[in-house]
């Protein structure tokens, strides 16, 4: 049968998207071409109007309770804590969320599937989008199954969650303008101890950490100095995932 939605890209907006129209009655696919959910913390800073819109989904709820709230960050300058930005006290009167939320992306998406697995839709994985035709009424796309065979299917809309790299977008050629920034940014996820996961300075670069539930700390460092006030402590140093630099594309920062 028809679906209404095709939802390219089981990432965050992937998720969203699907649990919102399928809420809303609409009927939708969603595939992905990963075997598997990611597993590293990237975009883990949840801001006070994503929980407000999760709200409206019944969500809000649940990442509060599985994540870690931030109160202030301290900034510091040239190895000495200058300020406290304390949103508790900047958005009490604007959000019920005055706070930083901490929710890694990949214990954010799990949540997510769980929820629209609930509604009975899954993620179709090892799947993949190689092309697609606006037919006017329509839409047709051909796609990669699990086993490497090509299919076409049919549907009203087409959905491009596909991620920085989009396929939809280029097919439609909407772009993604942006620029690189010149410095470079590291960013892995760590179980350490003691005062470097406040704020350490490893001159030219600082670092930043977010204690994270369930895995200690996600480590970023680059051009910036901030740190959260609270971290846990624990024993041992593991990596858990590789740094990377990141290229910076036009949109902000979590
Ligand atoms: C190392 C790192 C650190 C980051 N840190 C932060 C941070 O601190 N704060 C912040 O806000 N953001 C951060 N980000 C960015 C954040 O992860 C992304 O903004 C977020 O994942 C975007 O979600 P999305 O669902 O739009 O796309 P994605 O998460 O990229 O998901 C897109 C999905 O589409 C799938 N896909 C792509 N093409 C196809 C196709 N043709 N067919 C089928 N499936 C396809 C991909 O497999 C992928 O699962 C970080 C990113 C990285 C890599």
């Amino acid at each position: 049968m028809r679906s209404d939605v095709l939802i390219i890209g089981g990432g965050p907006t992937g998720l969203v998207l699907a649990l919102w129209l399928t809420k809303l009655g609409v009927k939708v696919r969603i595939i992905d071409k990963t075997a598997e959910p990611s597993t590293t913390s990237r975009a883990l800073a949840v801001q006070a109007r994503t929980l407000e819109l999760y709200r409206q989904l019944d969500l809000a709820d649940a990442v509060v309770e599985q994540g870690h709230r931030v109160p202030a960050v301290n900034l510091w300058v040239k190895g000495e804590p200058a300020t406290r930005l304390p949103f508790e006290t900047i958005g009490s009167d604007l959000t019920p969320y005055a706070f930083l939320q901490i929710f890694p992306q990949d214990q954010h998406e799990r949540l997510l599937i769980e929820r629209l697995e609930a509604l009975g839709v899954s993620v179709e994985r090892r799947s993949e989008l190689v092309g697609f035709t606006d037919e006017g009424d329509g839409v047709t796309a051909r796609l990669r199954g699990p086993e490497g065979r090509e299919d076409s299917c049919e549907m009203r809309y087409i959905a491009g969650c596909d991620g920085a790299r989009s396929l939809v977008r280029e097919t439609i050629g909407t772009g993604f303008p942006g620029g690189t920034y010149r410095q470079i940014f590291y960013v892995a996820d760590v179980e350490a101890a003691g005062p470097a996961l406040m704020s350490t300075w490893m001159r030219p670069i600082s670092w930043r950490s977010f204690p994270s539930p369930g895995r200690v700390a996600r480590g970023s460092s680059g051009p910036c100095a901030t740190s959260v006030p609270t971290a846990p402590t624990h024993s041992g140093s593991r990596t858990s995932a590789i740094g990377q630099s990141i290229t910076s594309r036009s949109r902000s920062k979590g």
